[in-house]
């Protein structure tokens, strides 16, 4: 798989943050829970430095609740990140978002305090950063929307806490230096479908759901048991929806779309793509140039 990210777009927001961050007190991640690992922007670990971080573990609605314990355990090892599992689609969480501010920048931004927290929120395009822009400020600030990587003015926005939110400069870019994180990243829809080949895709996707979630497999598709392999699978998809040609092979292409999209819409249950132990694995195999 082939996937192209502009380096005007990279240093550009790389330059962007580096700039802003003098005065940024701490940072708001926003990422995807069902992708945590990949839904990271690569430049931000080492750029930010030892800078309190919060890591929102967004679209928590959607991933495997005890995956995303696991993922908040690993990422608060660090010890100037701490996590919360959200979602700014629901308006969950939001004051524990404002509350942990303020905790982590404990000298600045209480009450009489003439400084605020500068807050810089940051994640790659889609993960949620608009909506919880929007739900922290109260009011529609920021434009959402389910196209990744639409341009925009950085904006500041005042909060009523203490609080002024820096939005996220430029595009961020996600993690790919593994084929699997970008089959996950098209899977999750974090990448334009016309960038991947959904059929591709579709094979990753059915080899790490056999593997990891086969009950819910036999559960949504009526099967009798876990099919022995992905070509299996799609068969089977294809035979139930109906999605076969006259001579009765599948329409690979369809049922593909069938089963990416079942899987983003949550028709299989809360699904997580990775975990600390796959992804550690990932990063001693075959690097993509
Ligand atoms: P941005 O590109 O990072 O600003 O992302 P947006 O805020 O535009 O959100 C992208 C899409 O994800 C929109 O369709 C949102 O409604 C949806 N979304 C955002 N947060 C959540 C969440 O916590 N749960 C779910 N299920 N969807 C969400």
């Amino acid at each position: 798989m082939h996937i192209q990210w502009f380096p005007g777009h990279m240093h550009k927001a790389a330059k962007q943050v580096r700039e802003a961050l003098p005065e940024v007190d701490i940072l708001i991640e926003v990422l995807d829970a069902r992708i945590p690992f990949s839904s990271q922007n690569p430049m931000i670990a080492e750029i930010i430095g030892d800078k309190p971080c919060i890591k929102l573990l967004n679209k928590s609605d959607m991933a495997d609740p005890e995956m995303t314990a696991i993922w908040q355990e690993y990422f608060e090892k660090n010890d100037n990140v701490r996590t919360i599992a959200t979602n700014v689609k629901g308006s969950g969480q939001l004051r524990q978002i404002t509350d942990l501010c303020h905790r982590m920048v404990p000298n600045k931004g209480r009450a009489g305090d003439h400084r605020v927290i500068n807050a810089m929120i940051i994640g790659i395009p889609n993960v949620g950063k608009s909506t919880l822009i929007n739900g922290l400020a109260g009011r529609t600030i920021a434009k959402t929307g389910n196209e990744p990587a639409v341009t925009k003015q950085q904006q500041r926005i005042k909060l009523e806490h203490g609080i002024i939110l820096i939005d996220t400069p430029g595009m961020m870019w996600p993690k790919i230096d593994h084929e699997n994180s970008g089959y996950r990243l098209a899977a999750t829809g974090a990448i334009k479908e016309t960038a991947t080949d959904n059929t591709d895709v579709a094979f990753a996707v059915a080899e790490y759901l056999l593997e990891a979630y086969p009950e819910r497999l036999v559960d949504r598709y009526k099967l009798e048991s876990v099919p022995e392999s992905e070509i299996e699978l799609l068969e089977a998809i294809g035979r139930l929806r109906g999605s076969l040609r006259s001579g009765g092979s599948i329409l690979l292409e369809k049922v593909s779309n069938i089963l990416i999209s079942e899987l983003r819409s949550g028709f299989l249950g809360p699904i997580t793509m990775e975990d600390p132990a796959r992804v550690e694995k990932e990063q001693t195999e075959v690097v993509i140039a």
